[in-house]
């Protein structure tokens, strides 16, 4: 339900309007909270993105409101299907979604404007200087120029490419990190409701099919000198084609987009400035939670604002303490199958063990679609 705005001493900004900016916004609307959010690409903007979400994030999306609109807009997935080890395995998911960020991240920011948040939109945000009892925000509109707004809380929601937004929010360099690449394209024999994976020493490429039947090719490479100079796109397919699918035929793909190498942020909140979604961190793409965890930090934070809504001095500190125990066991899982799965034996090992017996996969499956506490 949508509470009145209460009147408070807080005045806070959302930079970025992604899943998590957006499900941050709409939460502290939901507590009468006012709140100003800033995105600076005019939507619809591509993403790279694998378009999966599964029973935790779907849960999310129900307490934000926008379920129904979700599964209006996606397709329910219902099977994993990998390559790897030599072995091709099939696995039966709780019932999730497939949905394009075309579709999902305007119907988000829509939204968060239709219950009151002060959405602009092309309009990109920097902290200039943060003080004792204020955040000062440099904001440029596109066509309008700078101008400098103060706030008592910002929230940093602005993706992977967060590091430059605010020197109090440093970031840690994994230039060797895998990097994130996807498109959309047309391929034959990919079924409706299955998520495909297929896994190597190059890294691993996600498919599924979307609503408008398009299927969107998302991967996480190795980067730096596994690359050979090969183009990413090009490894993408030598990847298909030494897998088990037989998807040889990628037609009318749409140009590719990139991420920088996937990297970590070290200090999530620091005082007036917190960090949510990717911008406190990334998340191997592999278990396809990046977005449940981005709707639940923005969710989480926005409970950490209302709780410090009389001392937001301190709201930054509070954040760096919840967010380390926020999702702490679900990231632990993520990291430990991701890192496995970077060796050629433990792949071997894994593929055949679960071709053996695909209820192996259950206790993963179930940790990975827990409800959202
Ligand atoms: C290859 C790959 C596959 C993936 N597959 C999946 C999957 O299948 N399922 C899943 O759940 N997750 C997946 N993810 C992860 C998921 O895409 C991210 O975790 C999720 O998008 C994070 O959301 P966010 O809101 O934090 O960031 P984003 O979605 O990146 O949003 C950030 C927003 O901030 C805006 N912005 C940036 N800078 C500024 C600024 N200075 N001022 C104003 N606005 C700004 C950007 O324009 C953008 O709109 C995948 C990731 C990769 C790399």
């Amino acid at each position: 339900m949508l509470m009145p705005t209460t009147a408070s001493e807080a005045s806070i900004l959302v930079i970025g309007g992604g899943i998590a900016g957006s499900a941050c916004a709409i939460r502290l609307r939901q507590q009468g909270i006012a709140v100003d959010l800033v995105e600076k690409e005019s939507f619809p903007r591509p993403k790279v993105c694998g378009c999966c979400i599964g029973v935790t994030g779907l849960a999310m999306l129900d307490r934000l409101g926008l379920k129904q609109f979700a599964k209006d807009r996606g397709v329910s997935t219902d099977r994993w299907c990998a390559s790897m080890g030599g072995r091709r395995i099939e696995v039966p998911l709780p019932t999730g979604l497939a949905i394009s960020r075309e579709s999902l991240d305007p119907m988000l920011i829509e939204h968060a404007a239709a219950v009151g948040v002060n959405v602009a939109m092309r309009c990109e945000a920097t902290v200039a200087s943060v003080h004792k009892d204020r955040v000062d925000v440099r904001r440029n509109i596109a066509g309008s120029g700078d101008h400098q707004q103060s706030y008592s809380i910002v929230v940093v929601a602005a993706g992977l490419r967060a590091g430059g937004i605010s020197r109090e929010l440093p970031w840690t360099a994994a230039p060797h990190g895998p990097f994130g690449i996807s498109f959309l394209a047309d391929v034959r024999d990919v079924e409706s409701g299955v998520i495909y994976m297929a896994c190597d020493d190059d890294g691993y490429v996600g498919l599924v099919k979307l609503a408008d039947g398009r299927i969107d090719v998302a991967a996480a490479l190795r980067s730096g000198a596994a690359s050979n100079g090969i183009a990413p796109v090009e490894r993408v397919r030598r990847l298909l084609e030494r897998s088990e699918f037989d998807f040889s035929s990628i037609e009318n793909a749409s140009t590719a987009m990139t991420t920088p190498p996937l990297r970590r942020s070290r200090r999530v909140g620091n005082g007036r400035l917190m960090a949510i979604g990717d911008a406190a961190g990334y998340i191997e793409p592999f278990t396809g939670e990046g977005m449940t965890w981005a709707l639940q930090s923005g969710v989480a934070a926005a409970d950490v604002i209302a709780e410090h809504i009389h001392q937001p001095a301190s709201v930054g500190d509070a954040w760096q303490t919840r967010c380390l125990t926020l999702l702490a066991a679900e990231k632990r899982t993520c990291r430990w199958v991701t890192s496995a799965l970077r060796w050629p034996l433990a792949r071997i090992v894994a593929a055949g063990s679960l071709a053996m017996f695909p209820g192996l996969a259950s206790p993963l499956v179930r940790g990975l679609n827990r409800s959202p506490s």
